[in-house]
C-alpha cells in the first residue's frame, strides 16, 4: 500500500491549500498516492483539473479522510474532520498547539500522529526547507507593504511633477523579523522612507542592510533560539510610551511583533491611534482571535477611528496571496513528509532532533519538549537517556566497562 497523502479543503476564511499540483506531481513520481477534496485548491487558483493531470485523484471529504496515511492541512482541521480520523492517521499542519492545548489532547486521545509546523526547530539546517513559519511570513510581510501602499491615502515613492512634488511616506515596521524584514524591503522598492524597530538588538544589522533605519528604545528582549521574549508589565509600558514617539512620527505603521506561544503584544496604545493624524495607517500583522499590536484592530476587518485613523487587521495577510503561499507550504510539507519516509512507511523518530520537536503527538503521547513545558508536563528524555536514567550503578557502570 502507497502513503496516501490527503489534503482537504480549509474553511472559508482561508484561501491557501495545503498542496500545490506542482508538489503532488513530484510526489505521485516519488510513489506517494495523493487525495484531493473536491474543490480544495480553488481559492488559491488551482483547479481539480490541475490536480487530476498531475496525478492526485479528486474526491470527497470522506474519502480522501478515509484513505488519508497523512492529511496535510493549513490550519487545524474541524472537529468534525478529526472525529472522522482514525487511530494510526497522522495530520500535518499550523494546528496552534502552542495557544491550544484541547485541540492537542483530543488528538492524542484519538491517537493520531499529528506534526505542527510550529514547533519546528528552526535554527537546524536541516529543517530549513521544512520552515513554514518563514516561507508565510515571508509573503505576509511582502503582501502587508503592497496592502499598505494601497490603502494609503497619498504616493509611496517622491514624486516631482509640474503640479508639485510630493514627499515620501514615512513607513514604520514593529518587529524586524521574517514578515517585518520583508515588508521593509518592499516597503523601500516601492519609494517610502522606512525605519525598523525591534527589542532584539541583533536585527539592527538586518534593518539596515535593506536601507532602512533602525530605531531602538530603553527595552531590550532577546530570548531563547533567536525569539523576542515576553517583556514584564513595567517592561511594556516603558516600550510603549517611547514607541509613541516614532509611530506619532510616521504615516504608516506596519506591525508584525510574535511572542511564540503568547498573545502579541500591544505596541500602539489606544492613546497612539487617538493621537494619530487622520491618514494615519496601521496595518497589524499579528491580529488574530488572541489580540494584535495595535488597541483596537479586529481580524481581517478595517477599522476607521473617530480622528480618521484606519487600522487594518491583517492577520491573513498569506492567505490573501494564495497561490504563491500555498506553493511554499506546500514544498514545506513535501520536505517533511520525505523525511519521514523509509522503505515506502511513515516512520517517527521521536529522538531526531527535528522530527521529536516537529511531533507534537505520537501514539497518545505528547512528544514536543516544547509542547510539554507549555503543557506543564515533565521533560521528555531521549530513549537511550531515558534507559540510562533506570538502570541501577552497578549496571550503568557495566555497561560502561562494555559487560553484557
Ligand atoms: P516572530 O514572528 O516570532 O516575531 C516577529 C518579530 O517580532 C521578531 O523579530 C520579534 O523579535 C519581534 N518582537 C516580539 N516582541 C516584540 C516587542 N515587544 N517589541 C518589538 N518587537 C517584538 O519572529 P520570526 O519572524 O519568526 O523570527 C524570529 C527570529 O527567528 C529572528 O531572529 C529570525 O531571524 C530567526 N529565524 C531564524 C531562522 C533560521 O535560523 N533558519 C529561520 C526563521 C527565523
Amino acid at each position: 500500500m502507497p502513503i496516501t497523502i490527503s489534503v482537504l479543503k480549509e474553511a472559508p476564511n482561508e484561501n491557501r491549500v495545503a498542496l500545490s499540483p506542482t508538489v503532488v506531481s513530484k510526489l505521485v513520481k516519488s510513489d506517494y498516492q495523493v487525495l484531493v477534496e473536491k474543490d480544495a485548491g480553488s481559492r488559491a487558483f488551482y483547479q481539480d483539473a490541475a490536480y487530476t493531470d498531475a496525478g492526485a485523484k479528486v474526491v470527497d471529504q470522506a474519502t480522501a479522510i478515509k484513505g488519508a496515511t497523512i492529511i496535510a492541512a493549513v490550519n487545524q482541521p474541524s472537529s468534525e474532520v478529526v472525529d472522522q480520523m482514525s487511530e494510526g492517521q497522522s495530520l500535518i499542519g499550523l494546528l496552534a498547539p502552542l495557544t491550544d492545548t484541547d485541540f492537542v489532547k483530543k488528538l492524542a486521545a484519538k491517537k493520531i500522529n499529528a506534526l505542527s509546523f510550529e514547533l519546528l526547530p528552526r535554527t537546524v539546517s536541516r529543517a530549513q526547507t521544512m520552515d513554514v513559519l518563514s516561507s508565510q511570513s515571508s509573503v505576509a510581510g511582502y503582501k502587508a507593504a503592497l496592502m499598505a501602499a494601497d490603502h494609503f491615502s497619498r504616493y509611496f515613492p517622491m514624486m516631482i511633477t509640474a503640479a508639485g512634488t510630493a514627499k515620501p511616506a514615512k513607513v514604520l515596521v514593529l518587529g524586524t523579523g521574517v514578515a517585518g524584514l520583508q515588508a521593509i524591503g518592499t516597503a523601500n522598492r516601492l519609494g517610502a522612507m522606512v525605519s525598523g524597530y525591534d527589542i532584539r538588538p541583533a536585527s539592527r544589522g538586518e534593518v539596515e542592510s535593506l536601507g532602512a533605519t533602525f530605531l531602538t528604545t530603553s527595552v531590550s528582549g532577546s530570548g531563547e533560539g533567536g525569539y523576542a521574549r515576553a517583556l514584564t508589565p513595567e517592561e511594556t509600558a516603558q516600550q510603549q510610551e517611547e514607541l509613541a514617539g516614532f509611530i506619532a512620527q510616521n504615516d504608516v505603521i506596519i506591525t508584525t511583533a510574535q511572542v511564540p506561544g503568547r498573545r502579541p503584544p500591544v505596541l500602539v496604545t489606544q492613546k497612539s491611534v487617538d493621537e494619530a493624524k487622520p491618514g494615519t495607517l496601521f496595518i497589524d500583522l499579528a491580529a488574530s482571535d488572541l489580540g494584535g499590536n495595535v488597541a483596537g484592530s479586529k481580524p481581517a476587518e478595517t477599522v476607521t477611528t473617530a480622528n480618521g485613523a484606519q487600522i487594518v487587521g491583517a492577520g491573513d495577510m498569506a492567505s490573501q496571496l494564495p497561490a504563491s503561499a500555498s506553493d511554499m507550504f506546500a514544498k514545506n510539507v513535501q520536505a517533511v513528509i520525505t523525511d519521514i519516509t523509509e522503505d515506502g512507511k511513515l516512520v517517527f523518530d521521536i529522538d531526531d532532533d527535528v522530527v521529536g520537536e516537529l511531533l507534537a503527538t505520537y501514539q497518545g503521547e505528547i512528544i514536543s519538549n516544547r509542547l510539554r513545558s507549555a503543557m506543564e508536563l515533565p521533560e521528555r528524555k531521549p530513549a537511550a537517556q531515558a534507559q540510562d536514567d533506570t538502570q541501577t550503578p552497578d549496571e550503568a557502570k557495566d555497561d560502561a566497562k562494555g559487560v553484557d
